[in-house]
């Protein structure tokens, strides 16, 4: 960790001077999560404690306490850009731009995930609804619900929370 923070630092003190800033304004960083990674899938078992430490509050509050954004506040749910949506706690890739569609709902929604198994279903029958919870394939993090009134392929619409995605743009 201290030997990446110094890598990390000389980078930017050598590049300062010298190349454009490439920042785009919704990465996030997440030098203070271990648990992060976009190449492992292996799931991972990780106590609420621990994900308390190292997660942003917004975000533990949707991953790990099941909360909900408010409709239209989140950050992408009329967002357009091209590219890949990852799991905002563990870096898993969830969704593609491609099966994004405008719902109207005020969360940004998708017909499909990326792979079967970067997601899981769980029943939810809280709120006096029966729903299907949608969580995290990786980290089991609550990510929103999925409804079986979305459009051709797959007719679902994965109703998800933007504070728990990660846009990351397809690179030209
Ligand atoms: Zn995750």
């Amino acid at each position: 960790m201290t030997i990446k923070l110094l890598l990390l630092t000389a980078t930017i003190l050598f590049t300062a001077c010298s190349a454009p800033s490439q920042t785009t304004p919704t990465m996030t960083t997440h030098t203070s999560n271990p648990y992060y990674s976009r190449t492992d899938t292996t799931p991972i078992t990780i106590a609420n404690s621990e994900w308390k430490k190292v997660l942003p509050e917004e975000v533990y509050y949707i991953a790990r306490e099941q909360g909900t954004e408010r409709a239209f506040t989140g950050k992408y749910w009329d967002f357009e850009g091209l590219g890949t949506y990852y799991c905002a706690a563990c870096g898993n890739q969830l969704f593609r731009s491609d099966s994004k569609f405008g719902s109207g709902c005020g969360w940004p929604s998708f017909f499909e995930p990326v792979r079967k198994t970067a997601v899981r279903y769980i029943d939810d029958n809280t709120h006096g609804m029966v729903r299907t919870e949608v969580r995290c394939g990786r980290c089991d993090g609550h990510l929103g619900h999925v409804f079986d009134d979305g459009p051709p392929p797959t007719g679902l619409r994965f109703c998800m929370n933007s504070i728990v995605l990660d846009f990351e743009p397809d690179s030209k």
